[in-house]
């Protein structure tokens, strides 16, 4: 009879800066599995009969394969297994919110030590990048077929890299200079390196894909223009307006949305000043009002950029924070104070508009609310000031109206979110308009994003073509 194989349960730790260190540089913080520590994490999985992590994963990612290929030693398998399914590996495994998804279904999670799936991906991208040799895939013959996608993010690069291999002819219109979303102007230096996000662009160009920046879909020139020129268009334009307390003093000086200082910081290299363009204040007590990876990314760059002390300010409890728990883990070892049940309700202001305290109110938590977290209640009488140099507001982004605006058959939701008649393809209320990703859920995740581009891939190029592609939608991408 077989040997049973003896359970692992030591999770390979991620190699990191030293928190002291990293509070104050923007290099990456996660140094990356060496090979010895990929190969001794993938020797860990046990190969489940019925592998339940694939199920957790939005792309259908064979994780057991790749990760098998690694535990063989076979690393070019291994990130040609990843490729199959997913166009941005360097991206997701640092990202993607894996404990929720592929981890939270693995067979070791009940032994709280599931494969570090993520850390696993991220190990096979670098490596693929390291030997200098990026694998281009196969490509269909060409359709004669024209695709715009409108936006470079995850959801954006996902349609434009399924639909070239297609044989399909794509442009990607852009509305920044750089592309890359979110990915590029939001997520910091710190947690994904630009020249990542660059690698992963220039593999797009390379697969074909024309990208056109500095271009406003809704000023340069409108949906419907577009549509005179090409036969079908993704809409993938993301969340990108922020949301406001509007509570006093939110126009003073020092008060950031988050959206503004992060691009400011990542887009634009703030942090670089003078040797870039674009200055940015150092302040030396910052307040982040939020609770979520907008708010941890915000709260470590003040840490960065010199801050004394930073606080995160959440009307919620530690239970309900919405961030990634490696992030916040990260954001407390770098010396950030958690402020919770705790709501800002004005900003003070210095006789020159300069914002110098913020007064805040105590909450305690009563009934679940409709996202079934416990609602904050306010505790009357319970004001209290924190002197403060800068804030920043991190409570949440929703899709810019330009579009819709200018595009009256278009539906849009209450939320403002593109409304699509059918979720599974996101085709919209409009005739050869398919939209996916933030700008269809409202912020959400990258993987998210990503599935919903795969999907809308699929249903325009069955839209262009006729061809149902058969199977699960992985097979997007392996029929090239
Ligand atoms: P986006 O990435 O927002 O890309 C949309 C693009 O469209 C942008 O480049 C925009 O400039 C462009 N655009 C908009 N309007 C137009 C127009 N009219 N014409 C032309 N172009 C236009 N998710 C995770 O999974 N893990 C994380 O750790 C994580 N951290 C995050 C941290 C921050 C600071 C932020 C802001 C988000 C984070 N997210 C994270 C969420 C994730 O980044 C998004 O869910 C994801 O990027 C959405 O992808 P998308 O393609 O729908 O849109």
């Amino acid at each position: 009879m077989a040997e049973k194989k003896k359970l692992d349960l030591t999770r390979r730790a991620m190699p990191k800066q030293p928190p002291h260190i990293r509070r104050r540089n923007f290099s990456e913080v996660a140094l990356g599995y060496t090979s010895e520590l990929a190969l001794a994490e993938a020797k860990r999985c046990i190969l489940c009969k019925k592998p339940t992590c694939i199920d957790g994963c939005p792309v259908d990612i064979d994780i057991p394969a790749f990760v098998r290929r690694i535990a063989d030693g076979d690393f070019v398998g291994a990130i040609r297994k990843l490729k199959e399914t997913n166009c941005l590996p360097a991206m997701c495994g640092r990202v993607c919110p894996q404990e929720s998804q592929c981890e939270a279904q693995c067979h070791l999670h009940k032994k709280e030590a599931p494969i570090a799936v993520g850390r696993l991906e991220r190990f096979a991208a670098d490596w693929e990048a390291a030997q200098g040799h990026v694998e281009m895939p196969e490509m269909r013959a060409p359709t004669g077929k024209r695709v715009a996608v409108v936006g470079s993010g995850p959801a954006g690069i996902t349609v434009a890299g399924d639909l070239i291999k297609l044989g399909h002819q794509v442009t990607m219109y852009e509305a920044l200079h750089e592309p890359g979303g979110v990915l590029t102007y939001g997520i910091p230096e710190f947690r994904l390196p630009k020249r990542i996000v660059r690698r992963e662009m220039d593999y797009i160009r390379k697969l074909g894909v024309d990208v056109v920046c500095n271009y406003v879909v809704g000023r340069t020139k409108t949906l419907d223009q577009l549509l005179e020129k090409y036969d079908v268009v993704f809409l993938g334009t993301g969340a990108g307006l922020p949301w406001f307390l509007e509570i006093p003093g939110e126009n003073l000086c020092g008060v950031y949305s988050a959206n503004e200082y992060l691009t400011r910081m990542n887009l634009m290299r703030g942090f670089a000043y003078p040797r870039s363009s674009i200055p940015i204040k150092r302040h030396g007590r910052v307040a982040v009002f939020g609770g979520g990876n907008v708010a941890m990314d915000s709260a470590r760059t003040a840490m960065r950029l010199g801050a004394e002390e930073v606080y995160i300010i959440y009307r919620r409890s530690r239970l309900e924070l919405p961030a990634r728990l490696e992030e916040v883990e990260n954001a407390e070892e770098e010396g950030v104070v958690f402020k919770f049940l705790t709501l800002p309700v004005r900003l003070i202001g210095d006789d020159e508009g300069w914002l110098k305290e913020i007064e805040c109110l105590r909450m305690e938590l009563g009934e679940p609310d409709a996202s079934g977290r416990r609602k904050p209640v306010k505790i009357p009488n319970s004001e209290f000031k924190m002197p403060m140099d800068a804030a920043v507001v991190a409570i949440g982004n929703s899709p810019n109206p330009l579009i819709p605006k200018c595009t009256p058959d278009l539906k849009v939701n209450k939320n403002g979110t593109i409304a699509v008649t059918d979720v599974k393809t996101g085709k919209t209320s409009k005739d050869r308009v398919w939209a996916g990703g933030d700008v269809v859920t409202g912020a959400a995740t990258v993987i998210l994003a990503m599935g919903a581009g795969r999907a809308a891939a699929r249903s325009m190029h069955e839209y262009l073509t006729g061809e149902r592609l058969a199977g699960t939608t992985s097979e997007v991408t392996t029929q090239g």
